[in-house]
């Protein structure tokens, strides 16, 4: 293995030197209009026009005034230009964010797609209610989370779309569809994981849990037993509601098991959710000395990884649900950019795809700060399901320079990590960068025939359009 502290002096030098490309600009042969681009800011499509749609009649309006192609776009936290598309009338859909229906007392609420889950949050806290599944920030979109079927560290809970109970699609005729496992339920399950392919999901109803006091607790477990202790203490203990494991950086071979259970003790934070605008200096400056400085490691040690050890923190579940997404922002993204990856192994590969994994990252010296582990259920609803049977997730957090050389070595070693993860039986997520083959995204994800088959049907005009379908469809 590759000495981690001359490998941490080598990446700043580099940095240092390499000059920041600009990020790839397509569009085309056009080079005027406005931009889209997203939070890793390497793509920019230049698209024809731009329209912050505020009810479904403006987007209906809009397909029937033109014939250009239609991309859409959500918080734009996808990584890979799936929110793009040449040229295309771009429908940014965060004005459209209205509450639709809330029942609390059946848990449940509808809401216009482009709300973001922190505004829904604060809707649903004061009736002491939580989003059952989500991601582990809450910056995101509805629409964009369904369109992705997102998940988060909620045990036993899987793919958000066990809490999806009905949506609203507008095709590119400008005919608005309800759709739920009884409505439609075909176009239901592709549409749900479905980025954007299909048409523009304006509504989306969801269940909800119960804002439960949970406390954190948290332990180093040997690798090759995490699977059975996983089980053991976690899923079957019956008072676990968030978990993941994290692997650091140089081995990625311990995982910090960090366990939120309910509890009755007296809260240690009384805050109910993480208000919007904090400032991040010190995470971010924290961040930067860890991916970095050669001894970023101990950093890392002496601060987030004690604290996690030895604090107890009892918090309302709707406090570690709002997390801001900025706490991980660098403090400018000139020189470098922070990207995300994601692997899904079964659950009995799990030691297998470890191994490979930690023997890519060292062979290629990727500047990973950070793998986190998750665990999410079958999910028997979606046509692009990512966890066909249950599936541990591997999802890597990595800084990359701003520089096309960068991002071509990152192919390689992200190449490799797919070719690993499909010789365990898994598959990898589509919201990040788009770098598999074509080949390893169709053995991947086979089910993308079936779909490509059903957009020929709904939307035959292929007027739906985004960097992810342009090379990955099959045709
Ligand atoms: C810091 C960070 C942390 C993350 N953590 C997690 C995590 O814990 N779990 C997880 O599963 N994922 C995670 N992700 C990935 C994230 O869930 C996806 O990128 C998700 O799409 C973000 O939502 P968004 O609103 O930004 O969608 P966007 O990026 O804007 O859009 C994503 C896709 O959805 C389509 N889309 C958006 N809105 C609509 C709509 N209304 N109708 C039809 N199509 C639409 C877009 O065209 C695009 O193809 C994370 C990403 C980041 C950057």
């Amino acid at each position: 293995m590759n000495d981690p502290v001359d490998a941490r002096r080598r990446r700043l030098l580099g940095g240092l030197a390499a000059s920041p490309l600009a990020a790839g600009v397509t569009g085309c042969g056009r080079r005027t209009g406005p931009e889209i681009t997203d939070v890793g800011q390497i793509d920019r499509t230049i698209v024809d026009r731009v329209l912050r749609p505020a009810s479904e009649r403006d987007i209906a309006r809009a397909l029937a005034d033109t014939r250009l192609p239609v991309s859409i776009g959500g918080g734009r936290y996808s990584m890979g230009g799936q929110t793009a598309c040449p040229d295309s009338l771009h429908l940014d859909m965060r004005d459209l964010r209205r509450l639709v229906r809330f029942d609390a007392a059946d848990r449940r609420i509808r809401v216009q797609a482009g709300m973001r889950w922190r505004e829904l949050q604060s809707l649903i806290d004061p009736h002491d209610l939580s989003v059952a599944i989500m991601q582990s920030y809450s910056n995101f979109t509805v629409g964009g989370s369904v369109s992705v079927n997102c998940h988060g560290r909620y045990v036993g809970k899987g793919a958000l779309v066990n809490s999806l109970r009905a949506l609203r699609l507008v095709t590119g005729e400008g005919e608005a569809l309800e759709l739920s496992r009884d409505a439609q339920p075909a176009l239901f399950a592709a549409v749900a994981g479905g980025y954007g392919g299909l048409g523009v999901i304006t509504e989306v109803e969801l269940d909800l849990d119960r804002n439960d006091r949970i406390a954190r607790e948290a332990e180093f477990v040997p690798l090759e037993i995490y699977p059975d202790w996983f089980r053991r203490r976690v899923l079957d203990s019956g008072d676990a509601v968030l978990h993941n494991a994290d692997l650091s950086p140089p081995r990625f071979d311990q995982p910090l098991a960090i366990t939120w259970r309910r509890s009755d003790a007296a809260l240690t934070r009384t805050e109910r959710l993480v208000p919007e605008d904090l400032d991040y200096a010190r995470e971010q400056n924290l961040i930067w000395a860890a991916s970095e400085l050669p001894f970023g490691d101990s950093v890392r040690k002496k601060t987030l990884t004690r604290s996690q050890l030895h604090d107890r923190p009892v918090v309302r579940r709707n406090l570690e649900a709002s997390l801001d997404a900025d706490a991980l922002e660098p403090r400018t993204r000139r020189m470098s950019t922070y990207l995300l990856q994601e692997y899904f192994v079964p659950e009995r590969h799990f030691a297998a795809f470890a191994r490979r994994l930690q023997r890519i990252l060292a062979a290629h010296d990727a500047n990973v700060l950070n793998v986190s582990i998750r665990h999410a259920s079958a999910d028997r609803d979606t046509l692009l399901a990512w966890a066909r049977q249950n599936v541990f997730s591997f999802v890597l957090y990595h800084k990359q320079r701003n520089t096309r050389s960068a991002d071509r070595a990152a192919t390689v070693w992200t190449r490799q990590l797919i070719d690993a993860v499909l010789a365990c039986e898994g598959r990898y997520y589509l919201p990040y960068r788009p770098h598999a083959t074509r080949e390893q995204f169709l053995q991947a994800y086979p089910e993308a025939e079936a779909f490509a088959a059903l957009k020929a049907r709904i939307d035959p005009h292929g007027r739906f359009r985004n960097a992810l379908w342009d090379r990955y469809l099959p045709r």
